[in-house]
């Protein structure tokens, strides 16, 4: 039996946190508070569907209230029950305090299978959901405020957002009551590639710490480096094509629902994933090898192995064959807890989800931002900084007796875009944190990897929250 059958993905992360919070001082109890979810709800409720009624079940788990709102994904799946919700919804608590994005975890999921529906069943049945969610307090630019995960996108998020306006005509924010929306409808640039960009830049800031990049027994930078990734999904399809457009690397296998691919020369992602589109599965893809059992290939060797699908994949049982140097987890919770003392004995560095995959939900609150102030990214200042621009560049020509080169100038003349700086705020999020993890890891000697930094660092600045509002 493997551990995720004993230990589930909740336990898992609960371990994880009271391994971190046991390295540190804290007030009595207060571990206990910070770990605890403080809400849970689960829905049932009938929609009128294919001439009779059909009873859906759905839950939305709210871990804390220590800033508001609260916030995280809806997914739609037919294997989502209560206790892994309640796992997303700590984990997404961490992943905010770990990046500095001010909300609380909450998190959502929906049992059902979104195959089997059609459009305007899933719109149907999202929009009953909505109002149950509503109805209970679980929805609100400044209550609880979701965005997509898996099973779900811009098209629900537009469900929820229009069915919350419905309910709520007065209320001025109500576009904030969900992120993850289309751009034309209150969502923001560059919230689709957010997660897989997020992945990019915390790669990139890893490979920028030469001690770091030693310690994984790696040297030099990413370009080159042989990458293996599991799912192609929104977010492991983004982490690769950037990677491998921008970054330079070698994505030699990609693990896909019906089997893997690999290719020592590297695959096209761009090319895997059309193919994928229309042909339903990533097997006999031109100059490639296939592998039937899929998951084996989560044990080949290479630099960066990217679980970028599920909870649960790497477990007590395959750990101990993992061959990669660096765990780049992409996904939500990919590594159980034994299996992680296994990857940590063995000295394989990993970078964990609660920091790595979230670039999803730092752009969900740019979008916030932006639903709040009512106004899009760069608007007020894009024509202004290029006439600055302008300026300066007629001085320099001035000063040099001649002409700056047309590229030179077209770059140097750009204003801030709203995908320029959403990109460029979830760099800099990406960035400082990577580093906030990393003190945080050699400034406490109990500590021994970075998913325990990670998880001590959130701990810290929700414990310092709380401690300031009992004053
Ligand atoms: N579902 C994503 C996550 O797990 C995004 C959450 C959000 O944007 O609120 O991080």
């Amino acid at each position: 039996m493997n551990d995720i059958q004993s230990t589930s993905f909740l336990k898992s992360v609960d371990l994880c946190f009271d391994r971190a919070a046991e390295a540190m001082e804290l007030p009595k109890g207060l571990a206990q508070q910070i770990r605890t979810c403080n809400a849970i709800c689960e829905m049932k409720f009938g929609v009128e569907l294919r001439g009779g009624y059909k009873i859906f079940t759905g839950w939305r788990a709210t871990h804390s209230e220590h800033a508001l709102p609260a916030k995280g994904g809806i997914r739609f799946a037919p294997f989502s029950d209560q206790l892994e919700v309640e796992a997303l919804a700590a984990l997404m608590t961490y992943k905010c305090a770990i990046v500095n994005v001010p909300y609380a975890g909450s998190k959502g999921a929906l049992k059902i299978d979104p195959k089997k529906y059609s459009l305007e069943e899933l719109e149907h049945i999202t929009r009953r959901f909505a109002q149950e969610l509503d109805k209970r307090g679980f929805l609100g630019p400044g209550l609880n405020v979701p965005a997509p995960d898996m099973g779900t996108g811009q098209r629900t998020m537009s469900w929820i957002a229009d069915e919350y306006q419905k309910l709520h005509p007065s209320d001025i924010n109500a576009q904030g009551c969900v992120t993850g929306k289309p751009v034309h409808f209150g969502g923001v640039e560059g919230r689709v590639e957010a997660t897989g960009r997020g992945v990019q830049y915390g790669l990139q800031e890893f490979f920028r710490n030469a001690d770091d990049v030693a310690e994984a027994g790696l040297s030099g930078g990413l370009e080159g480096k042989r990458i293996i990734v599991q799912g192609l999904g929104n977010v492991g399809y983004h982490a690769a094509k950037f990677l491998q457009e921008e970054d330079g690397v070698l994505v030699v296998g990609i693990i896909e629902r019906d089997g893997a691919i690999f290719s020592e020369s590297g695959l096209d992602v761009q090319k895997v994933n059309q193919y994928k589109k229309n042909n339903g599965k990533v097997e006999d893809f031109p100059k490639s090898q296939f592998f039937k059992q899929g998951y084996k290939m989560l044990e080949f060797p290479c630099d960066v192995l990217i679980p970028a699908a599920m909870e649960g994949v790497i477990t007590n049982q395959n750990a101990k064959n993992l061959k990669c140097k660096v765990l780049a987890e992409a996904a939500n919770g990919p590594v159980t807890y034994e299996a992680d003392r296994i990857l940590n004995e063995k000295g394989i560095f990993v970078i964990p989800d609660a920091y790595l995959n979230a670039g999803g939900v730092t752009v969900s609150y740019f979008e916030w931002l932006k639903n709040l102030s009512h106004v899009g990214f760069g608007r007020m200042d894009r024509r202004f900084a290029e006439a600055q621009n302008q300026r300066v560049i007629e001085l320099i020509e001035k000063a040099l007796g001649k002409k700056v080169d047309q590229d030179a100038k077209n770059k140097l003349l750009e204003g801030p875009s709203e995908i320029n700086l959403i990109r460029s705020g979830l760099e800099d999020t990406m960035r400082v944190s990577y580093n906030e993890i990393k003190e945080q890891h050699h400034s406490n000697a109990k500590i021994t990897d970075r998913r325990t930094a990670a998880y001590a660092l959130a701990i810290k600045k929700i414990a310092d929250i709380y401690e300031s509002m009992y004053l």
